[in-house]
């Protein structure tokens, strides 16, 4: 008798302790781990993980980047995931799923959501357009229905505490230079 494998994919369950919870912190939890972040990153504790919406703010401040889509990594020209058949999809989140590129476009553009549209931090959010996709992900949710989005506040906040921060020069030149030590590639 052969041993077959068998991934599963796409369960959702009603019980508490199986539900994917580690991306619905509340505001208030966010901006407690954005103050943790800023002490990790100024403290150059690099093994340690900090907050993706601090991350994402000083990514854009620090080297003057612009992320156009929610994930560019996924646009055509940027890449590429190849499954073990040799067929080739825009992530490796998406093997073995029914996506048209127009569905893909749909849910990484900023513009297909009013409020992302006008967004002044748009050129700083990154969101995982896979996770959106997957439907988990409630932050995106919210954004859509149009009640204000945590990050908005969250990237305001971070901005705030870098003008204060700067009040100190050698803290500001500490969290600049220690930064790179945190950019981690996929
Ligand atoms: S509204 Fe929120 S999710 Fe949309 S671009 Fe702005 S910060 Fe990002």
């Amino acid at each position: 008798m052969g041993l077959k494998k068998y991934d599963i994919v796409d369960v959702f369950s009603e019980n508490k302790l199986l539900a994917l919870t580690y991306q619905e912190k509340s505001y208030e939890e966010n901006k407690a781990f954005v103050d943790d972040s800023f002490d990790i990153v100024l403290n150059n504790e690099y093994k340690q993980y900090i907050s993706p919406i601090l991350y994402e703010a000083l990514m854009s401040l620090i080297f003057k980047t612009s992320i156009k889509h929610f994930c560019d990594d996924i646009m055509p020209e940027n890449g590429m995931a190849i499954d073990v058949t040799g067929k080739n999809y825009r992530c490796f989140r998406f093997w073995g799923k029914d996506l048209t590129d127009k569905e893909i476009d749909f849910h990484n553009a900023k513009e297909s959501i009013d409020l992302c549209k006008n967004c002044e931090f748009k050129g700083m959010c990154m969101e995982c357009t896979a996770n959106k996709i997957d439907g988990y992900k409630t932050k995106l949710r919210t954004a859509i229905s149009s009640i204000i989005c945590d990050k908005q506040k969250l990237f305001e906040y971070i901005i705030e505490r870098i003008v204060l921060l700067s009040k100190d020069q050698n803290k500001l030149k500490c969290l600049v230079n220690n930064f790179p030590n945190f950019i981690q590639y996929a």
